[in-house]
Protein backbone atom coordinates (compact mmCIF):
# COMPACT_ATOMS: atom_id res chain seq x y z
CA UNK A 1 0.00 0.00 0.00
CA UNK A 2 1.27 3.25 -0.75
CA UNK A 3 -0.06 6.58 -0.31
CA UNK A 4 -0.34 9.35 -2.92
CA UNK A 5 0.00 12.85 -0.66
CA UNK A 6 -1.74 15.49 -1.55
CA UNK A 7 -1.04 18.84 -0.56
CA UNK A 8 -4.13 21.27 -0.25
CA UNK A 9 -4.52 24.74 1.14
CA UNK A 10 -1.69 25.89 2.34
CA UNK A 11 -0.99 28.28 -0.97
CA UNK A 12 -2.86 31.30 -0.93
CA UNK A 13 -4.29 31.31 2.63
CA UNK A 14 -2.88 34.00 3.79
CA UNK A 15 -4.90 36.14 1.41
CA UNK A 16 -8.01 34.52 2.06
CA UNK A 17 -10.60 37.56 2.87
CA UNK A 18 -12.38 37.00 6.02
CA UNK A 19 -15.73 38.95 6.57
CA UNK A 20 -16.32 41.21 9.58
CA UNK A 21 -18.70 38.44 10.55
CA UNK A 22 -18.95 35.28 8.23
CA UNK A 23 -22.15 33.59 7.48
CA UNK A 24 -21.45 30.55 8.00
CA UNK A 25 -17.78 28.63 9.16
CA UNK A 26 -17.17 25.35 8.45
CA UNK A 27 -14.66 23.68 10.46
CA UNK A 28 -13.36 20.33 9.08
CA UNK A 29 -12.00 19.90 5.60
CA UNK A 30 -13.52 15.80 5.67
CA UNK A 31 -16.60 14.61 3.20
CA UNK A 32 -18.97 16.29 5.75
CA UNK A 33 -17.61 19.73 5.90
CA UNK A 34 -16.31 19.71 1.99
CA UNK A 35 -20.15 18.73 1.18
CA UNK A 36 -21.54 21.43 3.58
CA UNK A 37 -19.45 23.54 1.72
CA UNK A 38 -20.93 22.67 -1.53
CA UNK A 39 -24.67 23.28 -0.18
CA UNK A 40 -23.38 26.54 1.20
CA UNK A 41 -21.67 28.17 -1.60
CA UNK A 42 -24.17 27.32 -3.88
CA UNK A 43 -26.99 28.56 -1.65
CA UNK A 44 -25.11 32.19 -1.78
CA UNK A 45 -23.68 31.65 1.61
CA UNK A 46 -20.04 32.52 0.97
CA UNK A 47 -18.87 29.91 3.40
CA UNK A 48 -15.66 30.19 5.17
CA UNK A 49 -14.15 26.78 5.37
CA UNK A 50 -11.41 26.03 7.78
CA UNK A 51 -9.69 22.94 7.00
CA UNK A 52 -7.64 21.67 10.22
CA UNK A 53 -4.05 20.55 9.94
CA UNK A 54 -3.67 18.09 8.83
CA UNK A 55 -6.43 18.44 5.89
CA UNK A 56 -8.50 16.16 4.41
CA UNK A 57 -10.06 14.01 7.14
CA UNK A 58 -9.48 10.06 7.91
CA UNK A 59 -9.71 9.67 4.20
CA UNK A 60 -6.27 11.40 3.74
CA UNK A 61 -4.96 7.90 5.53
CA UNK A 62 -7.36 5.65 3.27
CA UNK A 63 -6.01 4.14 0.09
CA UNK A 64 -8.76 2.91 -2.89
CA UNK A 65 -12.39 3.53 -1.63
CA UNK A 66 -14.39 1.53 -3.48
CA UNK A 67 -17.74 1.86 -2.28
CA UNK A 68 -18.18 5.93 -2.58
CA UNK A 69 -21.20 6.02 -5.36
CA UNK A 70 -19.73 7.88 -8.98
CA UNK A 71 -16.37 6.03 -8.95
CA UNK A 72 -17.07 3.07 -10.54
CA UNK A 73 -13.19 2.06 -10.74
CA UNK A 74 -12.92 3.20 -7.43
CA UNK A 75 -10.89 6.04 -5.93
CA UNK A 76 -7.78 7.15 -3.84
CA UNK A 77 -9.06 8.66 -0.57
CA UNK A 78 -6.79 11.69 -0.62
CA UNK A 79 -8.01 11.95 -4.50
CA UNK A 80 -11.76 11.87 -3.32
CA UNK A 81 -10.98 14.71 -1.12
CA UNK A 82 -9.71 16.50 -3.73
CA UNK A 83 -12.52 16.11 -6.04
CA UNK A 84 -15.14 17.45 -3.21
CA UNK A 85 -13.02 20.12 -2.69
CA UNK A 86 -12.47 21.31 -6.08
CA UNK A 87 -16.12 21.04 -6.57
CA UNK A 88 -16.57 23.67 -3.45
CA UNK A 89 -14.22 25.91 -4.44
CA UNK A 90 -15.78 26.25 -8.00
CA UNK A 91 -19.04 27.61 -6.04
CA UNK A 92 -16.92 30.27 -4.33
CA UNK A 93 -15.93 28.60 -0.83
CA UNK A 94 -13.22 30.13 1.06
CA UNK A 95 -10.17 27.68 2.14
CA UNK A 96 -8.51 28.56 5.42
CA UNK A 97 -5.54 26.48 6.32
CA UNK A 98 -5.48 26.53 9.86
CA UNK A 99 -6.52 24.85 12.82
CA UNK A 100 -9.13 25.98 15.46
CA UNK A 101 -7.84 26.13 18.85
CA UNK A 102 -10.39 28.02 21.06
CA UNK A 103 -14.45 28.55 20.61
CA UNK A 104 -16.85 30.68 21.73
CA UNK A 105 -20.55 29.46 20.03
CA UNK A 106 -22.37 30.31 22.64
CA UNK A 107 -22.09 34.31 22.30
CA UNK A 108 -23.60 36.12 19.37
CA UNK A 109 -21.72 36.14 16.55
CA UNK A 110 -19.80 32.89 17.43
CA UNK A 111 -16.25 32.72 17.97
CA UNK A 112 -13.28 30.75 16.64
CA UNK A 113 -9.70 31.49 17.04
CA UNK A 114 -6.72 29.85 15.65
CA UNK A 115 -3.87 28.68 15.30
CA UNK A 116 -2.54 31.65 13.72
CA UNK A 117 -3.71 33.75 15.57
CA UNK A 118 -6.91 34.47 13.35
CA UNK A 119 -10.27 35.41 15.53
CA UNK A 120 -13.36 34.89 13.51
CA UNK A 121 -16.99 35.83 13.80
CA UNK A 122 -19.73 33.57 12.39
CA UNK A 123 -23.60 34.00 12.62
CA UNK A 124 -23.48 30.05 12.13
CA UNK A 125 -20.89 27.32 12.78
CA UNK A 126 -20.70 23.86 11.20
CA UNK A 127 -18.71 21.41 12.91
CA UNK A 128 -17.70 18.53 10.93
CA UNK A 129 -14.35 17.73 12.81
CA UNK A 130 -14.46 14.29 12.42
CA UNK A 131 -13.19 11.53 14.70
CA UNK A 132 -9.43 9.88 14.95
CA UNK A 133 -9.06 6.41 15.21
CA UNK A 134 -7.43 4.96 18.39
CA UNK A 135 -4.19 3.16 18.35
CA UNK A 136 -2.17 1.28 19.93
CA UNK A 137 0.69 3.51 20.76
CA UNK A 138 3.19 1.61 19.21
CA UNK A 139 6.24 3.18 17.81
CA UNK A 140 6.50 0.36 15.37
CA UNK A 141 2.92 1.09 14.33
CA UNK A 142 2.75 4.01 13.88
CA UNK A 143 5.75 3.34 11.60
CA UNK A 144 4.05 0.99 9.24
CA UNK A 145 0.66 2.85 9.11
CA UNK A 146 0.06 2.17 5.93
CA UNK A 147 2.13 -0.71 5.32
CA UNK A 148 0.15 -3.33 6.65
CA UNK A 149 -0.72 -1.35 9.68
CA UNK A 150 -4.94 -0.14 8.87
CA UNK A 151 -7.66 1.09 11.19
CA UNK A 152 -10.34 0.94 8.80
CA UNK A 153 -10.68 -3.11 7.26
CA UNK A 154 -13.43 -2.08 4.76
CA UNK A 155 -10.87 0.17 3.46
CA UNK A 156 -7.54 -1.95 3.22
CA UNK A 157 -9.02 -5.82 3.53
CA UNK A 158 -9.16 -5.85 -0.21
CA UNK A 159 -5.00 -5.93 -0.48
CA UNK A 160 -4.78 -8.71 1.99
CA UNK A 161 -6.36 -11.66 -0.25
CA UNK A 162 -5.62 -14.98 0.85
CA UNK A 163 -2.96 -13.35 4.17
CA UNK A 164 -3.20 -13.62 7.59
CA UNK A 165 -3.85 -11.14 9.23
CA UNK A 166 -5.08 -9.38 13.12
CA UNK A 167 -7.85 -7.85 14.10
CA UNK A 168 -6.93 -5.83 17.82
CA UNK A 169 -10.17 -5.12 20.16
CA UNK A 170 -13.14 -6.93 21.18
CA UNK A 171 -16.04 -4.29 20.71
CA UNK A 172 -18.37 -4.60 17.72
CA UNK A 173 -16.22 -3.09 15.65
CA UNK A 174 -13.25 -5.49 15.82
CA UNK A 175 -15.80 -8.56 15.44
CA UNK A 176 -17.47 -6.81 12.53
CA UNK A 177 -13.93 -6.21 11.04
CA UNK A 178 -12.81 -9.39 11.42
CA UNK A 179 -15.64 -10.83 9.81
CA UNK A 180 -15.84 -8.17 6.84
CA UNK A 181 -12.03 -9.64 6.77
CA UNK A 182 -13.03 -13.11 5.84
CA UNK A 183 -13.83 -11.94 2.62
CA UNK A 184 -9.94 -11.26 1.54
CA UNK A 185 -8.17 -12.66 4.34
CA UNK A 186 -7.08 -16.48 4.87
CA UNK A 187 -6.99 -16.45 8.29
CA UNK A 188 -7.99 -13.96 10.67
CA UNK A 189 -6.31 -13.34 14.48
CA UNK A 190 -8.76 -11.56 17.20
CA UNK A 191 -6.56 -10.14 19.55
CA UNK A 192 -8.23 -9.12 22.62
CA UNK A 193 -6.52 -7.89 26.17
CA UNK A 194 -9.15 -9.71 28.29
CA UNK A 195 -10.93 -12.80 28.31
CA UNK A 196 -14.30 -11.44 26.76
CA UNK A 197 -15.72 -9.39 23.95
CA UNK A 198 -17.94 -6.78 24.80
CA UNK A 199 -19.56 -6.68 21.02
CA UNK A 200 -23.12 -8.11 20.57
CA UNK A 201 -23.70 -11.25 21.08
CA UNK A 202 -24.74 -12.38 17.77
CA UNK A 203 -21.44 -10.92 16.33
CA UNK A 204 -19.06 -13.12 18.91
CA UNK A 205 -21.35 -16.23 17.79
CA UNK A 206 -20.26 -15.53 13.96
CA UNK A 207 -16.73 -15.16 15.31
CA UNK A 208 -16.70 -18.43 17.28
CA UNK A 209 -18.38 -20.03 14.36
CA UNK A 210 -16.06 -19.06 12.01
CA UNK A 211 -13.29 -21.25 10.39
CA UNK A 212 -10.82 -18.85 9.22
CA UNK A 213 -11.08 -16.50 12.76
CA UNK A 214 -9.16 -17.72 15.41
CA UNK A 215 -9.60 -15.64 18.94
CA UNK A 216 -6.37 -15.14 21.16
CA UNK A 217 -7.49 -13.83 24.68
CA UNK A 218 -5.56 -12.17 26.94
CA UNK A 219 -2.59 -10.69 24.89
CA UNK A 220 -1.53 -7.20 23.81
CA UNK A 221 0.59 -6.41 21.08
CA UNK A 222 4.29 -5.15 22.15
CA UNK A 223 5.56 -5.29 18.37
CA UNK A 224 4.76 -4.80 14.74
CA UNK A 225 7.26 -6.83 13.35
CA UNK A 226 8.59 -5.23 9.80
CA UNK A 227 9.74 -2.60 7.54
CA UNK A 228 8.72 0.12 4.60
CA UNK A 229 10.10 -2.64 2.31
CA UNK A 230 8.93 -5.80 3.60
CA UNK A 231 5.22 -4.64 5.05
CA UNK A 232 4.30 -5.85 8.09
CA UNK A 233 5.68 -9.18 8.14
CA UNK A 234 4.59 -10.00 12.47
CA UNK A 235 3.89 -9.53 15.53
CA UNK A 236 5.07 -9.90 18.90
CA UNK A 237 2.02 -10.27 21.48
CA UNK A 238 2.49 -10.91 25.02
CA UNK A 239 -0.31 -12.70 27.62
CA UNK A 240 -1.08 -10.75 29.95
CA UNK A 241 -1.60 -13.17 32.58
CA UNK A 242 1.66 -15.09 32.33
CA UNK A 243 3.68 -12.56 30.22
CA UNK A 244 4.84 -14.65 27.96
CA UNK A 245 5.50 -13.26 24.48
CA UNK A 246 5.12 -15.05 20.69
CA UNK A 247 5.25 -13.90 17.43
CA UNK A 248 2.63 -14.46 14.59
CA UNK A 249 3.61 -14.42 11.34
CA UNK A 250 1.27 -12.49 9.23
CA UNK A 251 0.56 -9.51 6.90
CA UNK A 252 -1.82 -7.52 8.23
CA UNK A 253 -2.48 -5.63 11.28
CA UNK A 254 -6.00 -3.85 11.82
CA UNK A 255 -6.85 -2.36 15.21
CA UNK A 256 -10.48 -1.08 16.17
CA UNK A 257 -10.39 0.01 19.42
CA UNK A 258 -12.84 3.01 18.47
CA UNK A 259 -12.55 6.06 17.74
CA UNK A 260 -12.43 9.46 19.22
CA UNK A 261 -14.53 12.52 18.30
CA UNK A 262 -12.62 15.72 17.88
CA UNK A 263 -14.57 18.05 20.11
CA UNK A 264 -12.63 19.31 22.50
CA UNK A 265 -12.80 22.46 21.47
CA UNK A 266 -16.23 22.79 21.69
CA UNK A 267 -16.26 20.86 25.07
CA UNK A 268 -18.80 22.37 28.12
CA UNK A 269 -20.48 24.60 24.87
CA UNK A 270 -22.61 21.87 23.46
CA UNK A 271 -24.26 18.52 24.32
CA UNK A 272 -22.19 15.85 23.98
CA UNK A 273 -22.81 12.02 24.44
CA UNK A 274 -20.80 10.13 26.90
CA UNK A 275 -18.17 9.54 24.56
CA UNK A 276 -17.41 13.04 23.55
CA UNK A 277 -19.58 12.71 20.32
CA UNK A 278 -22.06 15.99 19.45
CA UNK A 279 -25.71 15.40 20.25
CA UNK A 280 -27.97 16.30 16.87
CA UNK A 281 -31.26 16.61 17.13
CA UNK A 282 -32.07 14.08 14.27
CA UNK A 283 -33.07 13.98 11.73
CA UNK A 284 -31.87 17.53 11.45
CA UNK A 285 -27.92 18.75 12.41
CA UNK A 286 -28.77 21.61 15.02
CA UNK A 287 -27.02 20.71 18.28
CA UNK A 288 -28.20 22.00 21.44
CA UNK A 289 -26.96 25.47 20.97
CA UNK A 290 -28.67 28.06 18.01
CA UNK A 291 -26.86 28.33 14.81
CA UNK A 292 -24.77 25.72 15.10
CA UNK A 293 -24.69 22.39 13.74
CA UNK A 294 -22.64 19.07 13.30
CA UNK A 295 -22.15 16.65 10.33
CA UNK A 296 -20.00 13.67 10.00
CA UNK A 297 -18.25 11.20 12.44
CA UNK A 298 -17.93 13.77 15.02
CA UNK A 299 -21.77 13.42 15.63
CA UNK A 300 -22.03 9.71 14.14
CA UNK A 301 -20.50 6.88 16.33
CA UNK A 302 -22.38 4.02 14.12
CA UNK A 303 -22.26 4.50 10.50
CA UNK A 304 -18.73 6.61 10.32
CA UNK A 305 -18.86 6.18 5.81
CA UNK A 306 -17.97 9.00 3.84
CA UNK A 307 -21.15 8.75 1.78
CA UNK A 308 -22.94 9.16 5.42
CA UNK A 309 -20.48 12.02 6.46
CA UNK A 310 -21.36 13.90 3.21
CA UNK A 311 -24.66 13.09 3.19
CA UNK A 312 -25.18 14.95 6.59
CA UNK A 313 -23.08 17.61 5.15
CA UNK A 314 -25.57 18.54 3.09
CA UNK A 315 -28.13 18.20 5.34
CA UNK A 316 -26.17 20.53 7.83
CA UNK A 317 -25.58 23.41 5.30
CA UNK A 318 -29.47 23.48 4.45
CA UNK A 319 -30.43 23.76 7.74
CA UNK A 320 -27.90 26.69 8.33
CA UNK A 321 -29.09 28.27 5.21
CA UNK A 322 -32.79 28.13 7.26
CA UNK A 323 -31.71 29.69 10.33
CA UNK A 324 -29.59 32.06 8.54
CA UNK A 325 -32.85 33.35 6.74
CA UNK A 326 -35.14 32.55 9.63
CA UNK A 327 -33.26 35.52 11.95
CA UNK A 328 -32.54 37.39 9.29
CA UNK A 329 -28.84 37.14 9.25
CA UNK A 330 -27.87 36.89 5.87
CA UNK A 331 -25.99 39.47 4.53
P1 LIG B 1 -15.67 -0.03 21.73
O1 LIG B 1 -17.03 -0.62 21.89
O2 LIG B 1 -15.26 1.07 22.62
O3 LIG B 1 -14.63 -1.24 21.85
C1 LIG B 1 -13.26 -1.01 21.83
C2 LIG B 1 -12.55 -2.34 22.07
O4 LIG B 1 -11.16 -2.11 21.98
C3 LIG B 1 -12.83 -2.93 23.45
O5 LIG B 1 -12.97 -4.33 23.36
C4 LIG B 1 -11.58 -2.57 24.25
O6 LIG B 1 -11.22 -3.53 25.19
C5 LIG B 1 -10.52 -2.56 23.16
N1 LIG B 1 -9.46 -1.62 23.47
C6 LIG B 1 -9.58 -0.30 23.78
N2 LIG B 1 -8.37 0.25 23.98
C7 LIG B 1 -7.48 -0.76 23.81
C8 LIG B 1 -6.06 -0.83 23.88
N3 LIG B 1 -5.32 0.26 24.14
N4 LIG B 1 -5.47 -2.01 23.65
C9 LIG B 1 -6.19 -3.11 23.36
N5 LIG B 1 -7.54 -3.11 23.27
C10 LIG B 1 -8.17 -1.95 23.49
O7 LIG B 1 -15.44 0.55 20.25
P2 LIG B 1 -16.00 0.03 18.85
O8 LIG B 1 -15.95 -1.45 18.76
O9 LIG B 1 -15.30 0.84 17.81
O10 LIG B 1 -17.52 0.47 18.87
C11 LIG B 1 -17.86 1.86 19.00
C12 LIG B 1 -19.37 2.03 18.92
O11 LIG B 1 -19.81 1.74 17.59
C13 LIG B 1 -20.11 1.05 19.84
O12 LIG B 1 -21.21 1.74 20.36
C14 LIG B 1 -20.55 -0.04 18.92
O13 LIG B 1 -21.73 -0.68 19.37
C15 LIG B 1 -20.78 0.73 17.61
N6 LIG B 1 -20.57 -0.18 16.47
C16 LIG B 1 -21.61 -0.94 16.06
C17 LIG B 1 -21.45 -1.83 15.03
C18 LIG B 1 -22.57 -2.69 14.59
O14 LIG B 1 -23.64 -2.57 15.12
N7 LIG B 1 -22.37 -3.57 13.65
C19 LIG B 1 -20.21 -1.95 14.39
C20 LIG B 1 -19.17 -1.16 14.84
C21 LIG B 1 -19.37 -0.29 15.90
P3 LIG B 1 -12.10 -3.78 26.52
O15 LIG B 1 -13.28 -4.54 26.06
O16 LIG B 1 -11.17 -4.55 27.40
O17 LIG B 1 -12.41 -2.42 27.05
Amino acid sequence: MAFEFFSMGSEGSDEVKIKDIENVVIIGSGPAGLTAAIYAARAGLEPLLIEGVPAGGQLMDTTEVENFPGYPEGVQGPQLIDDIRKQAERFGTRFLSDQVTETDVRSEPKIIKTDAGKEIKAHAVIISTGASARYLGLESEQRLKGFGVSACAVCDGFFFKDQTVAVIGGGDSALTDALYLTKHAAKIYVIHRRDKFRAAKVLQDRIFAHEKIEVIWDHVVTEVLGDEDSGVVGIRIKNVKTEEEKVLDLQGMFVAIGHDPNTSVFRGQIELDAKGYVIVKHPSSETSQPGVFAAGDVMDPHYQQAITAAASGCRAALDAQDYLGDKGLLD
